[in-house]
């Protein structure tokens, strides 16, 4: 067993991220496992080496610790390239122009009134640049600071029936083991998700299914905050032949009023812990291990 935990360096550590690292070390360890840390930096206006630098400091005073080097996305720019050159030459991915102004504006268009749909990055790309292109432009070469985005239709007729995925976790609906993938659902609620940014050769998805697969995770744990974009990153392990992983969607640790936590939730930082004097042991005791 091989996990991981893959915090973005763009805010303090809390009490969510200590539960993810803390289970996903102690599944590996109970298997006699592998435990790895992946830094998720692609965001550079929000990425701060500050904020990577407390990420170390919180999870060895949590007691964790993880083979080095640590990989960090940012220096992983040739390996998400390469995959969307073999995305742009299958025509699996486009150019995008528009912005989120643009979106918002086309989305909302047909149904005067009606909420557009939201899919896990936002609104659903309600399709404006998708067929713009003529047949064979992925001859050409693969433009760059302009957005890709997948071209959801044309992926899933190449991946077929059966899509699914197993989680030894819990999805928002609390259903465990096999789960299907539905290609109506995935084209109305998930649609053209961005795979390359304007500023960065790689999105969140993107690059998430590709490190994993260099990092051999056989088990991804990670929050059911997440659990929408698991459909998306399987649809992408199957497009580019990669190692589908068990996925192990935890329950998120939420506040005494009952919400999420979030990262601009400064007082339940792991740091604030530490700072009114918690040992590693109290935060275990609070987040339930
Ligand atoms: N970097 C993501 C986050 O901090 C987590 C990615 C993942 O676990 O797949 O929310």
């Amino acid at each position: 067993m091989r996990t991981r935990f893959a915090p973005s360096p763009t805010g303090p550590l809390h009490l969510g991220h200590a539960y993810s690292a803390l289970l996903a070390q102690d599944m590996a360890r109970a298997a006699g496992g592998a435990f790895l840390l992946r830094i998720e930096d692609i965001d550079s206006t929000r990425s701060r080496p500050a904020w990577e630098a407390q990420i170390y400091d919180d999870l060895r005073w949590l007691g964790l610790d993880w083979p080095e080097p640590v990989l960090r996305q940012s220096d992983r720019r040739a390996a998400y390239g390469a995959a969307l050159d073999d995305l742009w030459r299958r025509e699996l991915i486009y150019p995008c122009h528009c912005t989120r102004r643009d979106i918002a504006a086309a989305a909302s268009a047909p149904q005067e009134g009606a909420a557009p749909a939201m899919g896990p990055d936002g609104l659903i790309y309600p399709g404006t640049c998708r067929d713009l292109l003529p047949p064979g432009y992925g001859a050409g070469p693969r433009p760059d600071g302009v957005a890709l985005r997948l071209h959801m239709a044309p992926a899933l007729d190449l991946a077929g029936d059966g899509l699914g995925f197993c989680d030894t976790g819990a999805g928002p609906s609390g259903q465990t083991g096999r789960i299907a993938l539905s290609r109506a659902r995935l084209l109305a609620e998930v649609g053209d998700v961005v795979l390359s940014r304007r500023d960065f050769p790689g999105s969140y998805h993107l690059s998430v299914v590709l490190d994993d697969a260099a990092q051999q995770i056989s088990h991804v744990v990670r929050g059911r905050d997440l659990f929408e974009a698991t459909a998306i990153h399987v649809v992408l392990q199957h497009l580019l032949g990669l190692p589908q992983p068990v996925w192990h969607h935890h329950a998120l640790i939420r506040d005494a009023g009952g919400k999420r936590l979030a990262k601009r939730d400064d007082a339940r930082a792991i740091a604030s812990f530490r700072a009114e004097g918690a040992t590693p042991r109290d935060i275990r005791a609070m987040v339930g291990l």
